[in-house]
């Protein structure tokens, strides 16, 4: 016999599905008047607060 090798601990937090659990976000950089998009950096994922965790509260 062998037993269930699933350890249930505690609960695995649930990746954040926006920024997939990196805490960031690709951002469009824009600028000028007519917002001309340059490039994107990295960004604080406002989803998860850069925790990479969704939130389950
Ligand atoms: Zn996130």
């Amino acid at each position: 016999m062998t037993p269930p090798s699933r350890t249930a601990r505690k609960p695995t937090p649930a990746e954040c599905s926006v920024c997939k659990g990196t805490g960031e976000v690709p951002i469009t950089v824009r600028v000028g008047r007519k917002r001309r998009p340059v490039g994107q950096q990295n960004g604080y994922c406002l989803t998860c607060l850069g925790t990479g965790y969704a939130s389950t509260d």
